[in-house]
């Protein structure tokens, strides 16, 4: 096991690492940018080294400096979180040049997986199903209209190196196409260094429904079970749940089975979620490979009582799966809200310095946040603010423990999201679980905007 983990990231996943280590006996390494050196990953983790200024590009991004603060403090492995540097090969691979463990896939696997083009098509030799569209990258405009004019409109312009929902264009007729692919290699280019697009068939009112899987380094896979993620604000998600209204038992097995397979075919090691489209008919079309831990895993940590964190840190010290996959169990239902730091009305951030906050506990509730009274919300870093998880023995249990712990709650100083999502849990489409991606378009404009409590 490891003697010393060095956490490379910041917030509410820094402090989940934090806990996940103590529990298992290891030391930890928090780094954190000038901005973040009253937080809460600074104050429990057993050494702290600043990085850079706030920033991300100049700390949370910087890979020399992380990995300095790895080999000054003698931290055997680096755990890299979501976002920043989750995805990132290189980053990987100056671990393994530098003989530190990072704590997720082979450098190999998270190039191939995070080309989307090149994930497309390796996952389509390995038997997922897949929406009909190019079989890599658009070499030009008459190869889009052409493929375009094959598997009909509406079709989805992507990015290959996409993520965050950025880099995406519909196109509706043929007319459309060369302006839209201009605009899309344009904005692939200035987003994420890479202008390469390529194109699918664009669904009109498919379900986002994802599986968790685990696997270690000697072929073990298992797969968690779903999640179902389709209440999302521009294709990023606000409220997420395990199990999906949507997936029977039969095709979970049925799909799990066949993720499982598909990851142990690019020798898959560590945690890792495959997003896919599901149709109204229950069809499901592969989308993306996430090969890191994501902001949602907490639902299905409820639903199965895994504990997916130290497992991911147990596989990467070379340990097998100490379970089967017929020794996971799926019990009850768990929603999960992302509460952000922004106007619930406008989306419009709301940094600032949080007076009072207190999130009531209580039966089947779990809070991961890094926020406190007296803190500061920097308007340097992502919005969220904190992930409230209600577990219940039904999906109805689970939403009325949702609503009576956002009901509770209390952030003063800034505005958040909560009456937004105490204005979801309330649809009757929702309590129906008649869920698709569009979901929020259809009922975002009724919420209005809070007072604030408190702006002293
Ligand atoms: P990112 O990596 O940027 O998050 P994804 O490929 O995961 O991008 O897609 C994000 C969201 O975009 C999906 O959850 C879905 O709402 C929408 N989307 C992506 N591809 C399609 C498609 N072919 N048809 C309909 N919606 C799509």
């Amino acid at each position: 096991m490891f003697k010393k983990i060095l956490v490379a990231n910041r917030g509410e996943i820094a402090l989940r690492i934090i806990f996940a280590c103590r529990e298992l006996g290891i030391k930890t390494v928090a780094v954190y940018s000038e901005a973040d050196e009253s937080s809460l990953h600074v104050r429990f983790a057993d050494q702290d080294i600043c990085i850079g200024p706030a920033r991300s590009s100049e700390s949370y991004l910087n890979v020399p400096a992380i990995i300095s603060a790895a080999e000054i403090t003698g931290a055997d492995a680096i755990h890299p979180g979501y976002g920043f540097l989750s995805e990132s090969a290189y980053l990987a691979e100056v671990c393994e040049a530098c003989h530190i463990r990072f704590i997720g896939p082979d450098p190999h696997v998270i190039r191939l997986l995070g080309d989307k083009a090149k994930a497309r098509r390796a996952m389509k030799k390995a038997g997922v199903p897949m929406l009909a569209g190019s079989d890599g990258p658009l070499e030009s405009e008459d190869k889009a209209l052409k493929i375009a004019k094959d598997i009909g409109y509406p079709v989805i312009l992507k990015a290959v190196a996409g993520g965050g929902g950025r880099g995406m264009r519909i196109v509706t007729a043929a007319s459309e196409l060369p302006h839209a692919f201009k605009t899309a290699q344009r904005e692939a280019e200035a987003a994420f260094g890479v202008g390469d697009v390529y194109l699918e068939k664009y669904l009109e009112s498919p379900r986002h429904v994802e599986f968790q899987i685990l696997g270690d380094h000697h072929g073990n896979v298992i797969h968690l079970g779903e999640r179902e993620c389709s209440i999302q604000r521009r294709h990023q998600k606000l409220l997420e749940e395990s199990p999906s209204v949507a997936v029977s038992d039969k095709l979970r097995r049925k799909m799990g089975g066949l993720v499982a397979d598909a990851a142990r075919a690019v020798q898959y090691s560590n945690a890792g979620t495959f997003e896919f489209l599901m149709d109204e008919k229950g069809s499901f079309y592969f989308m993306e490979v996430n090969t890191r831990i994501q902001v949602e895993h907490p639902v299905t940590e409820m639903v199965t009582g895994i504990d997916i964190v130290k497992e991911q840190i147990r596989i990467a010290t070379g340990e097998r799966l100490s379970f089967k996959q017929s020794e996971v169990t799926f019990t009850g239902h768990a929603i999960e809200c992302r509460v952000n730091a922004e106007d619930p009305f406008t989306f419009v951030p709301s940094p600032g310095v949080i007076h009072a906050f207190s999130v009531p506990g209580g039966p089947g509730v779990r809070v991961d946040t890094a926020a406190h009274s007296e803190c500061t919300i920097s308007p340097h870093y992502d919005s969220m603010i904190a992930k409230v998880i209600a577990h219940g023995r039904d999906r109805q249990e689970a939403i009325a423990r949702m609503k009576r712990t956002l009901e509770m709650t209390v952030v003063e100083g800034i505005r958040t999201t909560i009456p937004l999502h105490l204005r979801i849990l309330n649809e009757p489409d929702f309590i129906a679980g008649r869920l698709n991606t569009h979901f929020m378009e259809r009922y975002q404009p009724k919420v209005k905007a809070e007072p604030l409590a408190d702006t002293a």
